[in-house]
């Protein structure tokens, strides 16, 4: 019986045992950490945001890093053949709002077991606190792995799927590049993508903890808009995170290397009414609380929290009488809710990244097989790859098709070499 290592039990390792497995092959997973999955424990804030429900075109859209690289994966399992898969082991999923799908149950634990239980099934064998050091080759053809504890394991294919390198504490710690550089792979320079937003404003740590829904925010360099997102953000003790800030954090990299600093977030606190319309809004709020002072009398209009940072951005004084507030005054206080600026000094660092952008380059791997071109039965799965997307599942999607590509192909080649 032909024989396949898997490096990494993360997503797409899962994925690569499960269809080498059901190929028919002997499998077994090589993971470091002590249990396999640590990362996709935290997936979509511990509730796992398995894939997008989209279709292929736009899947690709999708990862702008890379993305068509993975058509031949998308071909052969695709976001809908994953939600199959699980599905008829029993794990119940469901759509939410743009196409994100979660386990019914909203715990990440319970796909990890079930990928887990599929791949158990089909017969494979994990081996935990593993480390992979090097890939044995001999005649350009991949024979095995040495693990740092010296023991080695003979294969007839190898697939390498070690993950990025953020989220350190997860096991993904970036092994992947140096052992497939030590192979002659070119490594495209590692960056962290969607990645929270460091400011330095005082008021920032006040912030600290405050969401805010439905809002739209811009990241402009000099007169310049250089990307622009409605949905959810979040303020933290460092500057900004959540899901528009992240998609953002990929065109502020962008233009941190393109030399495009300093860098300002424009946030639309109210991008539903015109400020035509919002000036109406004060105007009421203000007849409202006319004998109040102006801290007192905007809480139908905004956050606690946010209430003095926008008087004080807005020049105005939190003690001012609301009845003795001008129009000019009150034009400022409308245009800042609909434009509050928050200058940006940079990304946070690539450990604290959901995704890396960069690892091993497309152009040396078959985008059928993901066998590399310069290794023979050597594969390459998931995020170890230089493919990258924004948030709403597809990033692990890439790394489930790519992973079920890679041990499909690992499993037949091996056959036909035996
Ligand atoms: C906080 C957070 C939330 C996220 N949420 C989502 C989400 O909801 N939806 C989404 O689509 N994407 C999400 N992502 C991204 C997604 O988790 C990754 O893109 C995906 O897990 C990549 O899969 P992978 O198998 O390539 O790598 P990983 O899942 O990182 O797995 C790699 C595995 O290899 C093991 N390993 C590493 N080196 C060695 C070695 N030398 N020997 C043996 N084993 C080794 C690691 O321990 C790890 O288990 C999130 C990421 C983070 C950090």
């Amino acid at each position: 019986m032909c024989k396949v290592i898997i490096v990494g039990g993360g997503a797409a390792g899962m994925l690569a045992g499960i269809a080498a497995a059901q190929q028919g092959a002997k499998v077994i997973i090589f993971e470091k950490m002590p249990n396999i999955g640590r990362k996709l424990l935290i997936t979509g804030k511990g509730r796992c945001n398995i894939t997008n429900d989209c279709t292929t075109q736009e899947l690709i859209k999708q990862l702008p890093g890379n993305g068509r690289f993975l058509y031949g994966a998308f071909s052969q399992f695709s976001n809908i053949d994953m939600v199959e898969l699980l599905e008829s082991h029993g794990l119940k999923t469901k759509v939410e709002r743009g196409g994100r799908v979660f386990p019914v149950s909203d715990r990440a634990m319970d796909v990890v077991d079930k990928l887990r239980e599929i791949f158990n099934l089909a017969g494979g064998k994990i081996l935990t606190k593993k480390t992979v050091q090097e890939i044995l080759v001999l005649d350009g053809k991949a024979i095995g792995v040495r693990c740092t504890d010296k023991s080695s394991e003979l294969a007839d294919a190898v697939v390498l799927a070690t993950g990025g390198a953020s989220y350190p504490g997860t096991g993904s710690t970036g092994d992947g590049y140096h052992m497939a550089e030590a192979l002659g792979h070119t490594i495209v320079p590692l960056k962290p993508s969607l990645v929270p937003l460091e400011c330095e404003m005082d008021y920032i740590s006040t912030l600290q903890g405050l969401s805010l829904r439905n809002v739209t925010a811009s990241i402009v360099y000099k007169n310049e808009v250089l990307g622009h997102e409605f949905g959810e953000m979040l303020f933290t003790h460092f500057g900004v995170s959540g899901p528009i800030i992240l998609s953002l954090s990929k065109v502020v990299a962008q233009a941190k290397k393109d030399g495009k600093y300093p860098l300002d977030l424009f946030i639309d606190l109210k991008p539903a009414l015109s400020l035509e319309k919002l000036d109406a809004r004060v105007q009421r709020d203000f007849a409202l609380y006319s004998r109040k002072k102006l801290a007192n009398g905007l809480k139908d209009l905004l956050p606690s929290s946010l209430i003095p940072v926008i008087i004080d951005a807005a020049c105005l004084q939190q003690d001012q009488d609301i009845n003795q507030i001008t129009k000019e005054q009150r034009k400022k206080f409308v245009e800042t809710i609909k434009n509050f600026s928050v200058p940006i000094v940079g990304t946070r660092p690539l450990s604290e990244a959901i995704v890396t952008a960069g690892g091993v380059s497309t152009k040396e791997i078959n985008p059928k097989t993901l066998e590399s071109k310069l290794v023979k039965a050597l594969f390459l799965a998931g995020e170890v790859i230089d493919v990258d997307g924004f948030t709403g599942g597809y990033n692990l999607q890439a790394a489930f098709s790519s992973g079920f590509a890679a041990g499909t192909a690992a499993a037949t080649i091996s056959k036909n070499e035996v």
